[in-house]
């Protein structure tokens, strides 16, 4: 089935047209700076790269124009889209697998804004605009959340009052879960195991970054909260800290929720520690001799380290380690510090296996209880793969 996999953000829709027989990607680009005059869209097909700046007012016109690049440049002829795959960050409880889109999800999806307001409004904006433009072609929406909804209550409910929880959905659902559940079908395959005897520790470690566990390929635990806030330490974000410590900052120093969300969600982090939230760029000034980077680091390491004691217990088993994500994929060294002294737990990196790995691998000494493997995500592939199994399922 050919499949537009659409992700659209406030001011950038990125796509890609998926084949999911056999897994080719025959265009993908990314319109950003819409609602400026300076929009752009870049895109690659085939061995090409091409780039169109042109003023882009609305979700409504950037799809315009990528049907237009989609129909000029042959990708959808011949063989016309089966369906349109939309990612959408939050499905809160209703949403649990992939939906078909109708007036009723739309309305429903628009429910959940209050669950996620910088994202969405802007995924919801993809949807409708696509429904304009291309109504007569099946669209899903495939939520980030969804592959959470397995979490026990006691992993996903906070210690408050339920009346929150039941009147207003203050509870766990966790992100990322289209990659953690990518990912974790790779190292059944990688293991040679069925998924469904699968016991995994995957690491998604990108500018957002989250843990998941996950017993008999669901996940039972994650690392993210109602929010994409809480859990590790991020590019930006500031992760698991004393809730408390807003009440100090409104307190002492006169701050506003609006400054605080500013502050945890965009100026911590590993940019509050050090000042850069680029791994790259923070490898480089640690290697310079900045203090603050190599804090960083350090304390990058040690929270994935503390996660991964803490998800070995909820598991009890683990079979492997799964690292993705930018820096999960990338980052040789974060790879090895995080992993180092938990030979008691039955984990070790290979040096030589880890230094430059041919994604997907292992990287753990031969004989080690657990397999270390590093394992390139594909969000898109399996927006296309779920949007299918999704339609597939509607046809019978
Ligand atoms: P996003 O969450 O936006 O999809 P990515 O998964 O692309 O992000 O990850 C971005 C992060 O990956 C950045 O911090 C970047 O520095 C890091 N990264 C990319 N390549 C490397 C590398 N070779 N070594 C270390 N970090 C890397």
């Amino acid at each position: 089935m050919k499949i537009l996999v659409l992700n659209a953000g406030s001011s950038s829709v990125k796509y890609s047209v998926v084949e999911t027989d056999d897994h080719s990607v025959s265009i993908s680009g990314l319109l950003e700076r819409i609602g400026s005059a300076d929009a752009r869209h870049a895109y690659r097909i085939g061995a090409d790269n091409r780039q169109i700046d042109a003023a882009i007012a609305d979700h409504g016109q950037a799809l315009g124009l990528l049907f237009e690049t989609l129909t000029a440049s042959g990708v959808v002829n011949g063989q016309p889209l089966a369906g349109i795959g939309h990612r959408v960050v939050h499905g809160g409880e209703k949403f649990r697998e992939p939906a078909l889109i109708d007036a009723e999800v739309t309305r429903q999806i628009a429910e959940t804004i209050p669950l996620a307001p910088l994202h969405n409004p802007a995924n919801l904006s993809g949807i409708e605009a696509a429904l304009r433009q291309m109504g007569e072609i099946p669209q899903v929406a495939v939520f980030d959340t969804a592959f959470h909804h397995t979490l026990p209550d006691y992993a996903f409910r906070y210690a408050l009052p339920g009346q929150l929880y039941s009147e207003h959905g203050v509870r766990r659902y966790g992100f990322h879960g289209t990659s953690h559940a990518y990912v974790a079908k790779q190292a059944a395959k990688l293991l040679g195991k069925p998924l469904a005897d699968t016991h995994l520790i995957t690491l998604h470690l990108g500018n957002g970054a989250s843990v998941a566990a996950i017993a008999g390929g669901v996940s039972v635990d994650t690392s993210m909260g109602m929010t994409p806030l809480e859990g590790l330490m991020m590019g930006s974000r500031c992760g698991d800290i004393d809730p408390a410590i807003a009440f100090y900052l409104a307190r002492t120093l006169g701050m506003d929720l609006n400054a605080i969300d500013q502050l945890y969600n965009k100026a911590s982090g590993c940019l509050g520690v050090c000042g850069e939230n680029d791994m790259r760029a923070i490898h480089a000034k640690a290697e310079q001799g900045d203090d603050s980077a190599k804090l960083a680091l350090a304390m990058y390491a040690y929270r994935i380290k503390k996660y991964i004691g803490a998800y070995f217990a909820v598991l009890g088993r683990v079979d492997a380690l799964v690292f993705t994500g930018g820096i999960g994929e990338n980052d040789a060294w974060l790879r090895q510090s995080c992993c180092a002294d938990l030979t008691g737990l039955g984990i070790a990196v290979d040096p030589k296996l880890n230094a430059a790995p041919v994604k997907p691998t292992a990287i753990h000494p031969a004989g080690t209880p657990v397999a270390v493997l590093v394992i390139a995500t594909n969000e898109e592939l399996e927006i296309a793969l779920q949007t299918a199994d999704c339609l597939a399922k509607r046809a019978t």
